[in-house]
């Protein structure tokens, strides 16, 4: 059996699922479960797979809602990544039901291009996308030793096979003044929220000379108790992103600096602590993103490579981005309008466009699977790209 001929017995097999992989999809949508509770989405994620033929392990890297599903044996190795938390509050409003849903119907579709030309299958269910970075975690344990190549479909409002994610890490920060009456004895007092908001007059003034694409943003999470009262204490959480690590570090320095001034300024004192996980940058694996454009392309939409009008964030896939040749494109369900993160987005997660979405990337990941078991040498230049380190 060609190549072509494979691919289209994938696509069908995907057709086939249609109604269960929408089931699922809908299912989840309707069950929204934030980091680490996704207990029945991956409890149902793992029984399709299981049903399908595929061996499971649970709990993988001692988190309860990760797992690892694998079908076949041997090299390439390749893994399609599953997300599906929710956001609080919002639900489904980053559309992870449906990449759960396109990456269990993408690997057993798979199954017959493994059947045929040998290699393995893994879908690996990655929780917490969102709030803790579960890749990142996930990374640092293990989850990807001995994976040659790994993808996942993030739906969007474009199509396109490579997309950007910023270095970045959150910093929480706290300073202790010195509570006295506001009016009566002010000379008394030492302000931790003036501290606060000195520190965001600092780091406004830093934005201007940072290069592109970084980002410094927070929010004050403790101002103090009431008016008549000198704020002993105050609190705010920061997030700062950059284009790549070494630039992150730099940035990082910076950023604390407009703390220590204003604690110097007050006279507060600064507490702060970088949060444990790090998200890394996003490298691109071109050759990959390539592949999965032509096949996306031929089933109608059109696709492109990069589309500078998305917005960047970060992602966890960053972290499994360094460890192996990844590539994590987006599909359009919603109009451009449309921002992920908003009830309207998760409307559109429910939506049959997003079935749609759902449908066609569980194809053209399963028809990237075909061209990478079938063809031995696109392995060899996917990494050959991957150690020179290009985007
Ligand atoms: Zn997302
Ligand atoms: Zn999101």
């Amino acid at each position: 059996m060609d190549v072509e001929k494979l691919k289209a017995s994938v696509i069908e097999e995907v057709g086939a699922c249609r109604q269960q992989l929408n089931e699922l999809s809908q299912k989840i949508h309707a069950n929204p479960e934030v980091a680490f509770q996704e207990v029945k989405a991956a409890t149902w994620l793992i029984g399709y797979l299981k049903k399908n033929g595929f061996s499971i392990e649970q709990g993988i890297c001692g988190l309860p809602t990760a797992f690892r599903a694998s079908y076949g044996q041997g090299k390439p190795a390749i893994a399609i990544l599953a997300e599906y938390d929710a956001l609080p509050k919002l639900g489904h409003a980053c559309g992870h039901n449906l990449i759960a849903t396109s990456a269990v119907g993408a690997g057993v579709a798979s199954k017959l291009a493994v059947d045929r030309f040998g290699g393995s299958i893994l879908v690996i269910g990655t929780p917490a996308e969102e709030l803790y970075g579960g890749k990142i975690i996930m990374a640092n344990r293990g989850a990807f030793d001995g994976v040659d190549v790994a993808m996942m479909m993030h739906p969007g409002v474009l199509n396109t096979a490579a997309t950007r994610f910023l270095a970045c890490q959150t910093l929480e920060v706290e300073f202790f003044g010195k509570a006295a009456h506001a009016a009566a004895r002010p000379e008394a007092g030492i302000n931790a929220l003036e501290a606060m908001l000195q520190s965001f007059a600092a780091i406004n003034s830093l934005r201007q000379h940072i290069k592109d694409k970084a980002r410094i943003h927070g929010i004050i999470t403790d101002g103090g108790e009431a008016a008549n009262i000198v704020p002993a204490h105050s609190a705010g959480h920061f997030i700062v992103r950059a284009e790549d690590d070494s630039y992150l570090d730099e940035l990082k320095e910076r950023v604390i600096n407009c703390f220590i001034g204003a604690a110097t300024a007050s006279g507060a004192r600064l507490q702060y602590k970088w949060a444990e996980v790090r998200y890394a940058p996003l490298q691109n694996n071109l050759t990959l993103a390539r592949l999965f454009r032509r096949n996306l392309q031929s089933l109608g939409r059109r696709v492109h490579l990069f589309d500078p009008r998305i917005g960047i964030g970060s992602s966890d896939i960053g972290n499994v981005s360094q460890l192996v040749p990844s590539i994590h494109p987006l599909i359009a369900i919603a109009p451009a309008k449309v921002v992920t993160h908003s009830p309207r987005f998760a409307v559109a997660a429910a939506s049959e466009t997003g079935t749609r979405g759902l449908l066609d990337a569980a194809k053209a990941l399963a028809m990237t699977v075909v061209d990478l078991v079938a063809n031995p040498g696109i392995v060899t230049r996917v990494k050959e790209e991957f150690k020179r380190g290009s985007r």
